[in-house]
C-alpha cells in the first residue's frame, strides 16, 4: 500500500506518513495505492466475501485483515455497510426517468454514511497504538465516530460547531464521548481539532485530512456495483448523486468506482482545487455547510474524471425534497441527504441525467437526525378532539 499526494504525486509508505504529505501541508491529502494485481486475486475471498457489511471489501480496505479480525466481531463495528439500495419507480416517474435506486445509509449503526470512515478510523488508530481518537465534525462524522468507540470501548474527542443540530450532540453525549462545542463554525472547529491532535497525542479522523476516510466511504460505490449486478457480474450505474460538504463522500464514491477500474489504471492529477477560496456559508443542510471542502482536490477530480457535474439547490427545494423523497419511498432523509434527490430534481429538468441512465441517489443521513428541518417542511398535523366527527371533519378538511 502506497500514500500518493494528489498535488506534487511523491508517494510514501505507511510507516513514512500518517496524514498528509510532508511537502504540501493540510493541502496535500493523500490517495491511497494498493497492489492492484494483488487485491484481483483476493478481492472476493470467501471467508470475508461472507460478511454482509463494508468489511466484506477487506482487500480493497487500507487495514490489516489481523486488525479487523480482532477488532470487527460481535460488536456495532461488524454492522457497518450492506445498506439497501431499493429501486423508486414512482419517483422515478416523476422525474421522467427510467431507473432510479436510492441507497439508503440512513440505515447505517449510527444513521449516516459517515459509518464507513470511522469504522476504518478507529481500525488505523489501534494499529498505530493509539489511546484517543478526535474528530471535528458537522455532527455526523462524530455521532459516528462516538459511536462506534463506544461499541469497542475506545476513548474520543469530539469538536463540533456550536450550531450543530441538538438531536446529533445529543447522539454523541448519550455515546458518552467527551464533546467540545466550539462557538465558531465547522472551519474553526476544524482547524482547532487539527491543533490538538499532535499536542495531546490523539489520533486524527478529520476529513480531507487522514487519508483513509475516503477508503471507508468508497465501500458504498462498491457495495452499489455490486447490488446493481448479479452474482459475480457487479454493473455501475451512469449516474450517482452525491451531496458535497468537503467532499470526501463524493471523492470516496469516485474511488470505489475507480479502484474497480483501475484493478487497472494509474491516476491523474488533480490541481484546479488547489486555488479555492473559502466562502461564507448558510444553508439548512449543516452536514454539508463547509466554507472550505477540505477534500476538494478529490471531490474535483471526481467531478472531472467522471464528465459529471456540480449542481448548487436552495433550502427552499431541499425542504421540499425531504416529504418528496419520503412520501414517493418511504425513505426519511436529512436535509444534506435530501439535497442529493433535490439535485437530480434539477439534473432531470436541465437535461443532465438522460431518460435512460441508471440512477442511483444516495441517502447519506437519516431524517431523525434533524427533525426541526423536516418539521419546517411539513408543518403541524390535524389535532382533533377524541369523537368522531372530529374525524368525519378532518377527512373533509383534508
Ligand atoms: C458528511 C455528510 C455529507 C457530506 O459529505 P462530505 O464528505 O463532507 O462531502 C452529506 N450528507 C450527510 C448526511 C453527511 O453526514
Ligand atoms: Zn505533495
Amino acid at each position: 500500500m502506497g500514500l500518493k499526494c494528489t498535488i506534487c504525486g511523491s508517494v510514501y509508505s505507511p510507516q513514512q506518513v500518517t496524514y498528509v504529505c510532508p511537502e504540501h501541508g493540510v493541502d496535500g491529502t493523500l490517495d491511497v495505492q494498493y497492489d492492484y494485481d494483488r487485491v484481483a486475486a483476493h478481492l472476493m475471498d470467501a471467508q470475508w466475501a461472507e460478511l454482509r457489511s463494508m468489511w466484506r471489501y477487506m482487500a480493497l480496505l487500507p487495514v490489516e485483515p489481523e486488525t479487523a479480525r480482532r477488532l470487527v466481531t460481535g460488536n456495532v463495528l461488524s454492522s457497518v455497510g450492506w445498506t439497501p439500495l431499493y429501486p423508486v419507480e414512482r419517483l422515478a416517474q416523476r422525474l421522467g426517468l427510467r431507473h432510479v435506486w436510492i441507497k439508503d445509509d440512513g440505515r447505517q449503526p449510527t444513521a449516516s454514511l459517515k459509518d464507513r470512515a470511522s469504522a476504518i478510523a478507529i481500525a488505523k488508530a489501534r494499529e498505530g497504538g493509539y489511546t484517543t481518537i478526535t474528530t471535528a465534525s458537522t455532527g455526523n462524522a462524530a455521532a459516528a465516530l462516538a459511536g462506534l468507540c463506544a461499541a469497542v470501548a475506545q476513548p474520543c474527542v469530539i469538536f463540533c460547531p456550536r450550531t450543530a443540530p441538538e438531536a446529533k450532540v445529543t447522539q454523541l453525549l448519550v455515546y458518552g464521548a467527551q464533546v467540545l462545542l466550539v462557538d465558531g463554525t465547522y472551519d474553526q472547529a476544524f482547524d482547532l481539532c487539527l491543533a490538538a491532535a499532535p499536542e495531546f497525542g490523539w489520533y486524527n479522523r478529520n476529513t480531507g485530512y487522514n487519508p483513509y476516510m475516503s477508503e471507508g466511504k468508497k465501500t458504498v460505490a462498491l457495495e452499489i456495483c455490486e447490488q446493481l449486478g448479479d452474482g459475480w457480474s457487479w454493473r455501475a450505474p451512469d449516474v450517482v448523486l452525491v451531496p458535497v460538504g468537503d467532499g470526501c463522500i463524493i471523492g470516496g464514491v469516485h474511488k470505489g468506482l475507480s479502484d474497480l477500474l483501475a484493478l487497472v489504471d494509474a491516476w491523474k492529477r488533480g490541481l484546479d482545487a488547489a486555488e479555492m477560496a473559502p466562502v461564507p456559508v448558510d444553508t439548512v443542510a449543516d452536514s454539508i455547510a463547509a466554507g472550505l471542502p477540505r477534500d476538494r482536490i478529490k471531490a474535483m477530480r471526481a467531478v472531472r474524471e467522471s464528465g459529471g457535474a456540480f449542481l448548487s439547490v436552495t433550502d427552499d427545494e431541499i425542504l421540499d425534497a425531504i416529504p418528496a423523497l419520503a412520501q414517493a419511498s418511504g425513505v426519511f432523509a436529512e436535509p444534506a441527504a435530501a439535497a442529493a434527490y433535490a439535485g437530480l430534481a434539477r439534473a432531470a429538468d436541465g437535461g443532465i441525467v438522460d431518460r435512460e441512465d441508471r440512477v442511483v441517489v444516495l441517502v447519506t443521513g437519516s431524517g431523525l437526525k434533524d427533525v426541526p428541518a423536516a418539521k419546517r417542511a411539513v408543518g403541524e398535523p390535524t389535532v382533533i378532539r377524541p369523537r368522531l366527527e372530529d374525524v368525519r371533519q378532518a377527512l373533509h378538511a383534508g
